[in-house]
């Protein structure tokens, strides 16, 4: 095996669009190395966004050898005490699909205040060196849940999260506009200036 470069990191995520969106904000600053095929999922059951991050880098930097990046995010809505958070991708049940979440959101917040829908999309990233040094960096979009679904792009819970900066339109109908201002991108910008 070559030795592992500082500029290189191989990426926790499979997701195509997750590790397109970090490629495109690292630039050729740092080169994404994919992530083995072969590697188990991680178990995330940690209790925030960082230890979630930490458990998928630390995974993926010890099984390759090599520096890793990860990042973990969630839906933070100010008036359900920051719920979903940390449990975002299964804030409906274990067996929850993007819908199921969306429908028991747009139902907690059913008949309450605009002031109520504040939120925000909050994302970790994370660089892990097999030695266990590591570099934190955080990613915020600041916005608020709809009442209703509007728009057909993205996935999560982009048809019902409008972001400030997004001139009124959901995330879902904002097209590549979204990676523009996303809490991902911030996170990985923010990471890259710290590596840099
Ligand atoms: P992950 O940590 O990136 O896997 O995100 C956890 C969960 O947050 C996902 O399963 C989605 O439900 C939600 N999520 C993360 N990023 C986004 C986004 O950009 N738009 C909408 N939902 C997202």
């Amino acid at each position: 095996m070559t030795a592992p470069s500082d500029l290189e990191f191989v990426v926790a995520s499979a997701n195509p669009d997750k590790v397109a969106e970090i490629q495109q904000v690292f630039g050729d600053r740092f080169v994404l190395l994919p992530r083995p095929v072969e590697l188990p999922d991680v178990v995330e059951d940690g209790e925030t966004l960082e230890a979630n991050a930490r458990l998928k880098a630390v995974a993926v930097a010890i099984a390759t050898g090599r520096p890793a990046v990860a990042d973990d995010t969630g839906l933070e809505v100010d008036a359900l005490a920051g719920a979903p958070g940390v449990h975002s991708a299964r804030f409906a049940g274990e067996a929850a699909i993007a819908a199921d979440n969306m429908t028991k959101l747009l139902d907690a917040l059913h008949g309450r205040p605009d002031a109520d829908r504040a939120a925000r999309f909050h994302t970790v990233a994370l660089a892990r060196w097999p030695t266990g040094d590591e570099v934190v960096a955080h990613g915020v979009c600041e916005g608020r849940i709809t009442t209703e679904r509007r728009g057909e792009g993205g996935f999560g819970y982009d048809p019902i999260f409008e972001p400030r900066e997004g001139g009124g339109r959901t995330f879902a109908e904002m097209g590549q506009a979204k990676h523009a201002i996303s809490h991902r991108a911030r996170a990985f910008r923010a990471l890259a200036a710290a590596l840099a």
